[in-house]
């Protein structure tokens, strides 16, 4: 199936709960929806619980990136940028912010259609984080000042001005659609930068939906434009352009490092990466174990698995490991995989069909690599990327599963029995994105925390995340910051204006 590319038409979706959502299908350049300018090409949109075809969207090329960003230059110089203030800046995002709260049960069913999330999670976690993320910023925006620094008390000064950077490319994933496209914006709009977003080619739906709302809050034209695309094209362009000033993504470690180049090669633009992981999660023996299991488990199923920081390595002391384990495998089994427009669902399918292989592939190679499977790894029938919460014991470092991302429901558990050992383990990946511990030994959290290499540590909880705390990545995890007052610095550019009111030269 596929619809002509050359119509930006918008299409109708019905959703299970019976609603009817119309989509626009065309490309968000200068406030307005367009067709490519030189391409055929289209997205095909599927829903990952039914495997059934939603509809097709225009696929953004080289030539309409330019475009946007020629729209987003536009912006910057004339309505946005140094021409716009923060209190301006902050009306609007809140104004955006109230939209999104009013249509979060309509967002929420199309990023279920798109995404596969569950309704429920997506309207009360991932919007609802996404209405307080703008909010957030939008507090900032009339708050980002620089310092007057006195040379000396008599003749000279120099004033820090903190600048919106410019035209920023942000390529975001598949998996939080929504969130990801708060996490980039907010921060961005608030410090007075423009911005083309580019969505995962696989959860293009909502990030269109949301572009709707970008009109109707009023922000001028260019200030936000969406082109759907390819990776290899849409983001390609965008981290390679040599009128980007800035280039933020969330995906894959090897995309990062695609980026990264792109960027050093065309114009040196500012990067910043929020890259993969394989977060270790250590439970040492003084543990509530029940509670530890019930933040494991969340650590691994939440969003099926489909987070950079997933827990995706439990290590447990060999003391309580039997124990843990019984429990752990309870919890997990407690958790309602199916699909999303159920109320009662935890997790829904895999977002893919490629994902949900790639998924597949890996519970191939811990069974044939010897791990002990003890909860699930079995396929179900019917259709649907359904992948049930799968956990492996008896796990040893060169394992496949306990080496490589793999983005699912899928857990492995080792043992270790001293904390030098378990810090060690935790500490044995290129990744180093999240690590959780659970301990009841006060001094014992502050010291593993501070031995964890990870850009986030959790302790005695996992997986929560909050718009005023940083989150980022260590070793191969990322560079920069996004949330809290550290993704401002993402957006703005320092210029020191240095005075002189009184020095003479002879
Ligand atoms: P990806 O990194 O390929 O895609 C993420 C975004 O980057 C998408 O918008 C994609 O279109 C874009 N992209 C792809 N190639 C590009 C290029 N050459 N230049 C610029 N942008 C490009 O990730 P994926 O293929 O969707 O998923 C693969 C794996 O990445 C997953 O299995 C998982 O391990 C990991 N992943 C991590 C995150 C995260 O949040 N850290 C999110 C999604 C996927």
């Amino acid at each position: 199936y596929s619809t002509h590319s050359t119509m930006a038409a918008p299409v109708t979706l019905t959703s299970l709960s019976g609603k009817k959502i119309t989509v626009p299908t065309g490309l968000f350049i200068n406030n307005e929806f367009v067709p490519s300018s030189d391409s055929q090409e289209t997205i095909n949109c599927v829903n990952p619980a039914t495997e059934e075809p939603l509809c097709s969207i225009v696929a953004g090329s080289a030539k309409d990136i330019d475009l946007a960003v020629q729209a987003a230059r536009n912006a910057f110089k004339t309505t946005w940028g140094k021409n716009v203030t923060g209190f301006e800046r902050s009306r609007l995002m809140n104004k955006l912010a109230d939209l999104m709260e009013r249509d979060a049960q309509e967002l929420a069913e199309l990023e279920c259609l798109n995404n596969g999330k569950p309704v429920r999670i997506a309207r009360d976690f991932d919007i609802g984080d996404s209405v307080q993320c703008l909010r957030y910023y939008a507090g900032w925006a009339d708050k980002i000042v620089g310092q007057a620094i006195d040379i000396d008390q008599k003749t000279k000064i120099a004033i820090t001005k903190h600048e919106p950077i410019g035209v920023c490319g942000q390529i975001i994933p598949w998996n939080y659609p929504i969130m990801m496209w708060a996490w980039k914006v907010a921060p961005a709009l608030a410090c007075g930068c423009t911005i083309v977003m580019k969505p995962s080619e696989f959860t293009p739906l909502t990030a269109l939906k949301l572009s709707e709302l970008i009109v109707e809050a009023g922000f001028p034209p260019g200030v936000v434009n969406t082109v759907p695309s390819f990776g290899s094209v849409g983001g390609a362009a965008l981290s390679s352009h040599l009128d980007v000033d800035k280039v933020a993504f969330t995906g894959s470690t090897v995309t990062g490092r695609r980026i990264m180049e792109s960027a050093a090669k065309s114009n040196l633009k500012k990067v910043s990466l929020e890259l993969g992981g394989k977060s270790p999660n250590l439970v040492f023996e003084s543990a509530d174990l029940d509670q530890a299991a019930s933040w494991a488990a969340l650590g691994i199923l939440y969003n099926t698995g489909q987070d950079c920081t997933a827990g995706s390595r439990v290590y447990v002391q060999d003391t309580v490991y039997d124990k843990f384990i019984e429990i752990l495998v309870e919890k997990a089994k407690a958790t309602v995989v199916g699909n999303g427009f159920d109320e009662k669902t935890g997790a829904g399918p895999i977002v893919s069909k490629v994902q949900y292989e790639k998924i597949w592939t890996y519970i191939d190679y811990g069974k044939s690599e010897g791990a002990k499977c003890v909860l699930g790894g079995e396929k179900r029938s019917g259709k649907g990327y359904y992948v049930d919460p799968t956990i492996f014991t008896d796990v040893t470092p060169s394992m496949k599963i306990v080496k490589d991302e793999i983005f699912g429901p899928v857990l492995s558990v080792g043992k270790f029995s001293t904390e030098e050992e378990a810090i060690k383990l935790a500490n044995d990946t290129p990744y180093g994105l999240g690590a959780g511990l659970h301990s009841n030994d006060a001094n014992q959290c502050m010291r593993v925390s501070n031995a964890l290499e990870a850009g986030t540590v959790w302790v005695n909880q996992y997986n929560l995340l909050y718009n005023n705390v940083p989150f980022g990545g260590k070793k191969q995890s990322g560079i920069g910051r996004e949330l809290g007052s550290y993704a401002l610095e993402e957006y703005t550019s320092v210029k020191a204006i240095q005075w002189n009111y009184g020095e003479k030269l002879d």
